[in-house]
């Protein structure tokens, strides 16, 4: 290979540097010069986050419905039927009693606070024992159970999407102790013809543990069988009657 002469070289980089300048003064006379950086260019002001004030505790937060105040099931209603939820009220609490119960009122996305506790006669085993279950949109099964020393398959213990995930670790309180779950929500959404546009995510807290973490809904909870997504719009949140006497308290919701 042959080497150019200290003259070529300079004359070259000269040709490419005034090349250089020629382009960057057209390109100057096109494109305006960027104004100057400073902070409030990366800042926004709108729409403003409007105020909610936070409950003591756990109490409702100020811009929450409240489903259960510990007084009355007047949200609530029969989920067969749609009669007058008769699961019985007690001391700030009700248990769970004949048939599911839905809320009368339909959600899509939301974010859902809801205490409950196993019976505190530990009776039966497995699916068996402490058994309830809260469907979201009255179709995916958040599990409730007693899974404090008590083995079942993992996919159907406390905090699973029953029959679909397992929750990432048992963080249960035993009997006579509260259990409360954190549930954020996001419904499935679907195309015009009916089919799958996206499916429901959820993300679990319980006890303030995360036990789902933007976990994807196969489907609506099947028994026996794989899901499948059907359309639907807004639905009930709908509580589980699985025989066991399953105490609930201090339910809210706030929609998203
Ligand atoms: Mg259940």
């Amino acid at each position: 290979m042959k080497f150019s002469t200290p003259t070529t070289h300079k004359i070259v980089v000269a040709t490419i540097t005034f090349g250089l300048f020629a382009f960057s003064a057209a390109q100057a006379q096109q494109v305006p010069v960027p104004p100057k950086m400073v902070p409030e260019m990366t800042e926004f002001w709108e729409p403003e986050p409007r105020v909610v004030t936070p409950g003591q505790g756990m109490a409702a937060p100020s811009d929450a419905l409240v489903l259960f105040d510990g007084k009355s099931l007047d949200q609530w209603k029969a989920k067969s039927g749609g009669g007058a939820a008769a699961w019985q009220v007690k001391d700030g609490t009700f248990i769970v009693g004949k048939g599911d119960i839905s809320t009368k009122r339909e959600f899509g996305d939301f974010q859902l606070h809801i205490e409950w506790s196993a019976p505190n006669k530990v009776e039966g085993n497995s699916q068996g024992r402490g058994n309830s279950g809260i469907f979201l949109q009255d179709r995916y099964e958040l599990q409730v159970l007693d899974s404090y020393n008590n083995r079942t398959y993992s996919n159907g213990q406390a905090g699973s999407i029953y029959k679909q995930h397992r929750p990432l670790v048992n963080a249960m309180r035993p009997p006579t102790e509260w259990n409360v779950y954190d549930i954020i929500y996001t419904a499935p959404r679907f195309k015009e013809d009916g089919s799958l546009f996206s499916p429901a995510r959820v993300t679990v807290l319980h006890n303030g543990v995360l036990i789902q973490n933007n976990t994807e809904v196969k489907g609506p909870t099947e028994y026996i069988g794989l899901p499948e997504y059907k359309a639907h719009g807004k639905a009930p949140i709908s509580l589980q009657d699985h025989g066991n006497p399953v105490a609930y308290r201090n339910i809210w919701i706030r929609e998203l």
